[in-house]
């Protein structure tokens, strides 16, 4: 008998990606991504154990998406009614303070993300756009909504607030809502799995080194502390986004720059963090750079790896010490040389990376610590897809 299946969406504004998953085996099988949504010519390419199938065609819009997704999937020789999917679990990355655990998906549900659109106003309102579609061509099936805050709204108040006049950061819902949570929920319960412990009975950290990065402190598998915040500019350098700023930079460029709303988003999220400092925000091509002695880039690769020791410090005072670091993302998963750095020196700390672990190219999930290390550092692929789905099932 065939186990059910799940279809996993991340709709963004101009792409939608998607996987079909079977979460009780815990694999995908089948995944894929619909691009340039709404350009003069869209693509979609889906991924399946019989090859790669791809179509350049017109994408109107989401709408259009979808069937695109339905097309190849048949195509590759089993539609989604025969693939049996059973629910459809939708990545949401905002779910304000109201969402702390997945939600089933009903007009209310619908109505109340769309008013928390201006928390997240690069991801959610794609994001809504893409469920109402999926339930419009998928209506047979619940439709759960998986967010990217849950797991960071058990942080203690002290972790959450801001430090701001309090009138004005109600009337607003200014607070640290973090993100990646399912990432970083998941990576620590392989991580505990991993290590042959109970969940609740270690700490760990997590640096979930991406496009996006992000780094947690996780007491007993509760979040305790996240470096994103209200939005997910705070925290780590990343691709393009600048990560922490003194707010006064954003007061100065207005007042001596005349830069408005729009610029500064614009400069923050998307000129910033490695690409303001260097040009390039590919982790794989800054590394390229550093070696041809390229001075930018090198100060590039020193600020992101300053910034990430920095929160390593912070969630060791923070947890008191800890049990397990965790490398996950793109960057954590595959370049040794962050893991090297960001853990340089801490052997007083006891915590040793092991040479010859670290630089083994191995995709597993894996220790990366010496022998001798009493915090054990390891390095977990993430799965969000494979989360979401699990959460998805366990809730229809
Ligand atoms: P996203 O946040 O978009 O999901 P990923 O987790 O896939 O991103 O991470 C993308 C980043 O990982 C890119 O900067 C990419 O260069 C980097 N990366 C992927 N493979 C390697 C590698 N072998 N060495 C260094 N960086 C890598």
């Amino acid at each position: 008998m065939t186990e059910p299946v799940v279809l996993v969406l991340n709709s963004g504004s101009s792409s939608i990606k998607f996987q079909i998953v079977e979460p009780i085996a815990g694999h995908a099988v089948g995944s894929g991504l619909v691009e340039r949504i709404g350009e003069s010519s869209g693509h979609v390419v889906y991924d399946h154990p019989g090859g790669v199938i791809e179509r350049n065609l017109v994408i109107a819009d989401h709408t259009a998406a979808l069937r695109a997704v339905e097309e190849v999937v048949a195509a590759a020789g089993r539609s989604l009614d025969e693939w049996g999917v059973v629910a459809v679990g939708h990545r949401v990355v905002h779910g304000g303070s109201v969402f702390s655990e997945p939600t089933v998906v009903d007009d209310e549900v619908v109505e109340e993300l769309t008013r928390l659109s201006p928390l997240a106003p690069l991801h959610n309102p794609s994001n809504v756009i893409g469920i109402e579609v999926a339930r419009r061509l998928l209506p047979d099936v619940p439709h759960v909504v998986v967010f990217d805050t849950a797991f960071f709204h058990t942080m203690p108040e002290a972790a959450a607030t801001y430090a701001i006049d309090a009138e004005v950061a109600r009337a607003n819902e200014v607070r640290r809502y973090g993100f990646h949570g399912t990432s970083h929920e998941y990576v620590s319960e392989r991580a505990a799995a991993f290590l042959g412990r109970k969940l609740g009975e270690i700490d760990q950290i997590v640096l979930h080194l991406g496009n996006g990065a992000s780094a947690s402190a996780i007491q007993g598998g509760r979040a305790i502390d996240t470096s994103m915040g209200m939005t997910p500019l705070e925290g780590l350098v990343m691709g393009t986004r600048s990560g922490d700023l003194d707010p006064g930079v954003i007061l100065h460029l207005h007042r001596n720059a005349g830069m408005e709303g729009a610029e500064l988003d614009d400069l923050l999220n998307r000129r910033s963090g490695l690409k303001g400092l260097c040009g390039e925000n590919d982790f794989r091509s800054l590394l390229e750079m550093v070696a041809e002695g390229d001075p930018a880039a090198k100060l590039a690769y020193d600020v992101y790896v300053h910034r990430l020791r920095r929160y390593i410090g912070a969630y060791l005072v923070e947890l008191g010490g800890v049990d397990v670091i965790t490398f996950t993302g793109g960057v954590g998963e595959n370049n040794p040389d962050v893991r090297r750095d960001a853990l340089a020196g801490l052997g007083r700390l006891g915590i040793v990376v092991d040479h010859d672990r670290n630089e083994s190219a191995e995709q597993r999930e894996r220790r990366i610590s010496a022998d001798e290390s009493a915090v054990k550092v390891l390095v977990i692929p993430t799965n969000e897809e494979l989360a979401i789905a699990r959460k998805t099932i366990a809730l229809v």
